[in-house]
């Protein structure tokens, strides 16, 4: 599926260091590629209420990642998934009487304006789950070979229904090392985020569904010696990512709310199908965003949607500075004034660097922001280093025309903040 398309990234002097960030596995800082190239993979959304600022947080995150490997000149290769059937997006076709289909079309479409608005730099590879389910049905088969899956039949459905496939959390010692949450807490996620832990015929309530038989009213497709049916959820990430990137990959990402169930499912799941230890070294995750002191979601109903913001005349540069002022790891709470301090930023970045008028030195000034990135992304950093150089701009003694530039260039390549 073609993303959308991306921003012309400026190209700046020299080259950055390797970004270290924070591992969810092993708990520290380590370098974020290895090797000539950098593998992420990152989870996409369920395009049914797309894109509120949670989501636009955690793909910024994940895209300044992307700057920082490409200006310290490793290749990238960024898969991205989409979750275009699934039961909250089915949820909403029934709530709303419109067709899963239109709703997943216009929200996906939504969904790539607002990236392009925020000048994220597309993956190289958006792929969803409705075309990947050729894949996902042999990647299910081959956990039923291997005795790392099992049927559950479905109560009352047609004698042709071969049931339901649950991945067998039992056959697997290492499940767990991701999310390391207590058995009590485990459940109490499981539950709600969208897991089922009641379903009569499991063999652990945490089982998750990996495939889902055709029940009347809901979408299905040919699942071969599955049957007819559906994929569930976390099989679709471990699929999506081991068809499109070499295992292990560098980093798998998204928001922190999908550590459990999601990435712990999806992580057991690829170790099943390929066995290593884990589909990538490391595992990077965004904080949540509040609004009326709540975590912005669906059920409490406090979304905040970057097209609105946008509809509203609000500056996409503006935008996207004052989401990344905050780290990408912590919880913070979004404000509307927020938006007001990052356009009064822009206004006296603009003023002093974006102009042609001859302004200081700014190499040192690029090698902080560089530094600051590179420091488990701490884009906080990076921003007070640009502040200071403008505040310092008209003293500087050693003047420039072309230093200005450079800054100006550093500034959209590594912030994604265009300033002309
Ligand atoms: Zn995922």
């Amino acid at each position: 599926m073609h993303p959308w398309t991306g921003p012309i990234v400026s190209v700046i002097p020299g080259t950055g260091e390797v970004p270290q960030i924070h591992d969810d596995i092993s708990g520290g800082l380590r370098p974020s590629v290895v090797g000539e190239r950098a593998n992420l993979y990152v989870c996409g959304i369920t395009p049914y209420d797309s894109t509120h600022l949670g989501h636009a947080f955690t793909y910024l995150a994940f895209d300044l990642l992307v700057r920082a490997w490409r200006d310290l000149g490793v290749g990238v290769r960024y898969a991205q998934g989409l979750t275009d059937v699934d039961d909250p997006l089915l949820e909403r076709a029934r709530a709303t009487g419109k067709d899963w289909r239109k709703i997943a079309a216009q929200q996906t479409a939504l969904y790539k304006a607002d990236m392009a608005a925020l000048r994220v730099i597309p993956p190289d590879s958006y792929r969803g789950v409705v075309e990947s389910v050729p894949q996902i049905v042999a990647a299910v088969e081959r956990m039923i070979d291997a005795g790392r899956a099992y049927r559950v039949p479905v109560a009352g459905s047609g004698a042709s229904s071969l049931g339901d496939v649950y991945a067998d959390l039992g056959a697997d010692p290492d499940y767990g090392g991701l999310s390391r949450l207590s058995r009590e807490a485990q459940d109490r996620l499981f539950s709600e985020r969208g897991g089922d832990p009641d379903r009569p015929g499991k063999r652990d309530r945490l089982d998750p569904l990996l495939w889902r038989a055709a029940r009347a009213g809901e979408p299905s497709w040919d699942g071969r010696t599955l049957g007819r049916g559906r994929p569930g959820w976390h099989i679709e990430c471990a699929v999506i990512a081991s068809a499109e990137l070499d295992q292990p990959f560098d980093v798998l990402g998204g928001g922190r709310d999908l550590v459990f169930p999601h990435h712990e499912m999806s992580v057991s799941h690829s170790r099943a199908l390929s066995g290593l230890e884990a589909p990538a070294r490391l595992s990077m995750h965004t904080g949540m965003v509040h609004y009326d002191g709540q975590k912005m979601s669906k059920s409490v109903g406090n979304l905040v949607f970057v097209s609105e913001l946008l509809d509203r005349g609000v500056n996409p540069a503006a935008l996207r500075l004052a989401l990344i002022g905050h780290h990408y790891r912590g919880d913070w709470e979004w404000r509307g004034r927020e938006l007001a301090l990052a356009e009064a930023r822009l206004a006296r970045w603009r003023e002093a660097i974006g102009s042609v008028k001859p302004q200081g030195p700014s190499g040192e000034t690029i090698a902080k922001i560089r530094s600051a990135l590179a420091r488990d992304l701490d884009t906080a950093a990076a921003i007070a280093a640009v502040d200071d150089w403008v505040s310092a701009a008209p003293l500087a003694r050693e003047r420039s025309p072309y230093a200005a530039a450079d800054l100006r260039r550093a500034i959209d390549a590594l912030l994604g903040i265009k300033l002309y």
